[in-house]
């Protein structure tokens, strides 16, 4: 049984006082929940701020990026071990919006994971489809794709780490989430492409989580299936009522010790 995990992506959101005053606020609603990992994701210039609040506690701190060279001259970029020293355990790549509005490749997510793993850090990867992508029935095709190249060298006890965000563009930030039986299909079919790459053991062990419009009504619902291992949420984790109810979803339906 894998253990549920859900994250809140808090994009470019929030400032230092007012990412404080959120995770204090989490950690209020949720600061005793054990059987749910919980992760948060500031912007950078809060994160050593919200870990303070979040030390010791079951709260773990994202990164919503990092470049994948530890230090040097890249201008403007924060590398994971950056991240790690300042209080992050998981890190965000491959998001649809770094890939659409930063033209990341799949090959440079790559080389982030493979970087992230080395520094510590857990990489949650997303992954995803565009609605004309999916219109035009290439949803598995663009899922393989991304996958198979973003774990390129990347060892089976590496994967293992990591967290797989099934992201469907068309679903972020619009209010249209995917039907449970949507996400379903491409998470059982992400297991797949896992269990060809490495083992099905290994495919068996790693989460993958839905994002895409997840809110405290229809959390219940993903969560049920079989291969949804929890949630990436964007809109919804900016208020922490809302995050906290998602997170409280409905304990009956998945109880797990990883
Ligand atoms: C996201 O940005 O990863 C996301 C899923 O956003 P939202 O929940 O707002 O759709």
């Amino acid at each position: 049984m894998r253990k549920p995990l859900i994250a809140g992506n808090w994009k470019l959101n929030n400032n230092i006082a007012e990412s404080v005053g959120l995770a204090t606020a989490i950690l209020d609603n949720l600061g005793c929940k054990n059987d749910v990992d919980i992760v948060i994701a500031p912007v950078f210039t809060a994160i050593s701020a919200v870990a303070k609040v979040c030390t010791g506690s079951n709260i773990k701190i994202a990164g919503q990026n990092c470049h994948c060279i530890d230090a040097g001259a890249f201008t403007g970029e924060v590398s994971a071990p950056m991240l790690a020293d300042a209080g992050c355990n998981y890190v965000i790549l491959g998001h649809s919006e770094r890939r659409q509005l930063f033209g990341e490749t799949d090959c440079f997510i790559n080389a982030k994971c493979y970087s992230a793993l080395q520094a510590g850090l857990i990489p949650i990867l997303c992954v995803g489809e565009t609605e004309d992508e999916r219109d035009k029935g290439e949803v598995f095709d663009v899922i393989t794709r991304q996958i198979t190249l973003a774990l390129n060298e990347i060892s089976q006890q590496q994967v293992e780490q990591m967290v797989i965000a099934y992201e469907p563009i068309w679903a972020i930030g619009t209010g249209k989430t995917a039907t449970s039986n949507e996400a379903a299909e491409v998470h059982s079919f992400i297991r797949g492409v896992l269990s060809g790459l490495y083992s099905e053991q290994t495919a068996n062990s790693i989460r993958i989580v839905y994002g895409g419009s997840v809110k405290p009504n229809n959390i219940a619902e993903l969560m049920v299936e079989d291969d949804i291992d929890g949630a990436l949420v964007g809109g919804a984790s900016l208020k922490a009522a809302d995050f906290s109810a998602i997170v409280n979803f409905p304990k009956s339906l998945k109880v797990a010790p990883r």
